[in-house]
């Protein structure tokens, strides 16, 4: 079996895609360039459907922001059924829909560390199982989640204990989910960035603090948004058919320092 013909139109949906300087808008960006129709999921409303108009006037594609939370079964059932009725067929899911965690661990109340594994990963199984539903009937469908070097080598300023251990969460869930769905030619693999320069560290890097970051890292800086949109792209599109249940490290070499 070769890799899956894409049609020629046919839609990405991107969770958390709604900042202008996140990580998903990059990759919104980036696949709309490549011809996709974009589907903008995030629970900020307003800023979703302005990135969809944006993208849409630069692009010439198709391209619709829903306001929805991840963590509610409903709510995304909604944004869900919104997007296929107004897009073509969903043959890619991009789960960045994320919150970071700085609280120390002895600090943790249950409820923070409920709200976020509700957010990082229920919303990442809720997400992926609805727009699964037409991957597995269409015999074909892309599927990224976002973990982080911080599953790898235990958390970081901003990312603790709770942030961590669901972006550990994330690479078993790849891998087991992408043992189910490959006999439907559906492929789930895993990100996991380093330091990248968007605001969900609590707020805009200075370049202070992005030199702290840079320590130990191979290439003597952070990530940019646009790299690891670049390698979203490539595990969305055509080419990556026979590259399934993997984890990719983006870091600067950050992960043998
Ligand atoms: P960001 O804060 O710009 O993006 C996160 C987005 O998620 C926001 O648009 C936010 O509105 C949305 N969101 C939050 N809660 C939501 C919910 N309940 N439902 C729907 N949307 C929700 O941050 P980013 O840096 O672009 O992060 C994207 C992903 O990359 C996250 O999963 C993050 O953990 C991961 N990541 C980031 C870095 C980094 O250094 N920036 C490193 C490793 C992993």
């Amino acid at each position: 079996m070769t890799t899956s013909n894409f049609p020629s139109e046919r839609t990405v949906v991107l969770t958390g895609a709604a900042s202008a300087r996140g990580i998903g808008r990059a990759a919104a960006d980036r696949m709309a360039s490549e011809g996709w129709s974009i589907a903008i999921l995030d629970i900020n409303a307003e800023d979703a459907k302005a990135a969809a108009a944006e993208i849409g006037s630069n692009r010439a594609v198709k391209a619709i922001g829903v306001g929805a939370d991840v963590s509610d079964e409903a709510s995304v059932d909604r944004a869900i059924t919104e997007i296929e009725d107004s897009l073509p067929p969903i043959v890619a899911l991009a789960n960045l829909a994320g919150i970071s965690s700085p609280t120390t661990f002895m600090e943790t109340t249950v409820a923070e560390w409920d709200n976020v594994f509700a957010i990082n990963m229920r919303g990442t199984f809720i997400v992926s199982q609805r727009v699964l539903k037409g991957m597995i009937e269409r015999r074909l469908g892309r599927i990224v989640s976002i973990s982080s070097i911080s599953a790898q080598r235990g958390g970081g300023t901003f990312s603790k204990v709770a942030y961590s251990a669901t972006k550990a969460g994330i690479l078993g869930f790849t891998r087991a989910l992408a043992r189910e769905v490959g006999e439907f030619g559906i492929t789930v693999n895993a990100i996991a960035p380093g330091p990248i320069d968007t605001d969900i560290m609590g707020g805009t890097l200075t370049d202070e603090r992005k030199a702290q970051l840079s320590e130990g890292i191979m290439m003597g800086r952070v990530g940019t948004r646009e790299e690891v949109a670049a390698l979203i792209a490539f595990l969305l599109g055509q080419d990556s058919g026979y590259i399934t249940a993997a984890t990719y490290d983006i870091n600067g070499g950050l992960q043998v320092s």
